[in-house]
């Protein structure tokens, strides 16, 4: 697996100097993968691998693709403006200097997913015509599944960080190119609307639900893992009826295969667990890093530990908010750093690993209740918001339920804040319903020094300031003359 990783990491270095959309041409492996394509369908299990090579990456899923939604939020911040999380959270970027590895990423796994789509109907054909042939082999379902699912949250993904919320011109701005087939180097696509790209990535969450197989599956995107992400896409385009169904069936079919929601008791600490099938806890889909195949100091687990780089820490405005219940359990994932600041410790190693080492959560069953009740909530079924979000209120603290109680939008956005802090997800949840972002200063004298950084950006803000997209990567605007950059950049 560090052989194949190399070859992607120096694909992907070709980026910057290319002079073609060479993010979508990258070749999976010289040595499995001939000018015909894929030739056997083993290949195609080890062309997933080397996609979840790629989502390991600290610039992708590992680090970057999420500290980024929850740094430029107001839950979080960067320790100082030097730190590598201090551009995304001053929003000091520009046309010219703003990262490209979010798009590369992004459309490396993307290209990727679409060597093996464009294979394995053909592969599994030829297996079907053998002697051999097993009828009961679900896994070629499972592998066609995975990597359609896992094309669409990389779409996803770009959407929401390269395109305005959905909701806010009901999908009419541009997002990004909808690249579905194996495109030749001389192709210079061009954007589609977000809506477009909102209807691409619901068709291959949709297709991938249906194929994937719902077993626990370490490191790989499950049925429900999935379906999880596809009620939070709905909602974040307003289909409120499909977001709840297709978080029901999460729920559900996930709580079937043993998964469960870490108990009062397991919070503090179960984020170390080393997930199995007999015990897969409520994680639904993670990054798997080991002291062996690790993301290195650039992965969250170093980024956001006073023992490691200590980049990002919690705003003094998102501990008020927490203190709101003293005896809330989410409180007990805080570090402190002497009087100075407090860190999410939720990226933690499993067994015998250092911080660098922790898996990466990335979808967890609490988002499926949160997203839930999101939905019965805006489909003014309050018995059903109450059902989903009591046992996230009373997991946070026992003693506490929302019983008897009208649920409000506030009131669920609040315990999605305090539920899913560092987990990527404050800056999307903040303005996707047309909401803002507010930047305060809170006195608290257990982390004195945490102060917002100065700097020339706004103290609050919504889906109307330009820079809560980021400007198309300058190595594609000047070789594609089919992009257009985002307004006012
Ligand atoms: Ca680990």
């Amino acid at each position: 697996m560090k052989v194949l990783k190399h070859i992607f990491i120096c694909g992907l270095c070709l980026f910057t100097a290319s002079c073609g959309n060479d993010w979508l041409n990258m070749e999976p492996s010289t040595s499995i993968k001939n000018e015909d394509g894929y030739q056997q369908i083993g290949d195609i299990e080890y062309a997933l691998n080397g996609i979840y090579n790629i989502m390991q990456n600290a610039y992708a899923y590992s680090g970057r693709l999420v500290y980024y939604g929850d740094v430029t939020g107001d839950d979080m911040q960067a320790v100082s403006s030097t730190k590598r999380t201090g551009s995304y959270y001053l929003f000091a970027y520009t046309k010219d200097n703003a990262p490209s590895t979010h798009w590369s990423y992004l459309y490396s796994i993307i290209g990727q997913c679409n060597y093996i789509l464009a294979d394995v109907d053909r592969l599994v054909d030829a297996e079907k015509n053998k002697e051999s042939f097993d009828e009961n082999k679900p896994v070629w379902d499972d592998w066609k599944g995975q990597a359609l699912a896992l094309r669409g949250m990389a779409l996803f993904d770009l959407t929401r960080i390269f395109g305005y919320p959905y909701k806010k011109d009901n999908g009419a701005s541009l997002g990004v190119p909808i690249i579905k087939q194996v495109l030749a180097i001389q192709d210079k696509p061009a954007r589609g609307t977000v809506a477009e790209c909102y209807a691409q990535i619901i068709a291959d969450l949709e297709d991938g639900t249906t194929l994937l197989a719902g077993d626990f599956n370490k490191g790989k995107i499950n049925k429900w893992a999935a379906l999880t992400l596809l009620s939070r896409v709905y909602l974040y385009k307003g289909d409120d009826a499909k977001a709840l169904e297709k978080a029901e069936a999460a729920i559900g079919g996930a709580e079937n295969e043993k998964y469960a929601l870490w108990t009062n008791a397991e919070y503090p600490t179960a984020w170390s667990n080393d997930a199995s099938s007999s015990k897969p806890g409520e994680v639904l889909f993670e990054i798997v890093n080991t002291n062996t195949d690790g993301a290195g100091n650039e992965s969250m687990g170093y980024l956001s530990s006073s023992d490691g780089y200590d980049d990002l820490c919690i705003t003094s405005s998102f501990y008020a908010l927490l203190l709101q219940d003293p005896n809330d359990v989410r409180l007990k994932l805080l570090s402190f750093d002497g009087t100075k600041y407090a860190y999410v410790f939720k990226y933690q190693p499993q067994d015998g690993e250092n911080i660098e080492d922790a898996n990466i959560p990335l979808i967890r069953l609490s988002e499926a209740y949160l997203n839930a009740a999101e939905a019965a909530q805006k489909l003014v079924d309050n018995d059903k918001a109450v059902k989903f979000l009591d046992p996230i209120v009373k997991r946070a603290n026992p003693a506490k339920t929302v019983t008897g109680q009208q649920i409000t939008h506030e009131r669920i956005l609040t315990e999605r804040r305090k539920e899913l802090v560092c987990e990527g997800h404050r800056m999307y949840d903040a303005l996707r319903d047309g909401g803002k972002a507010t930047r305060s200063d809170v006195a608290n004298n257990k982390i004195k020094s945490t102060k917002h950084l100065s700097g020339t950006y706004e103290k609050e803000y919504d889906w109307d300031w330009y820079k809560v997209v980021l400007p198309i990567p300058k190595a594609e605007i000047d070789t594609n003359p089919n992009i257009k950059q985002n307004p006012d950049y």
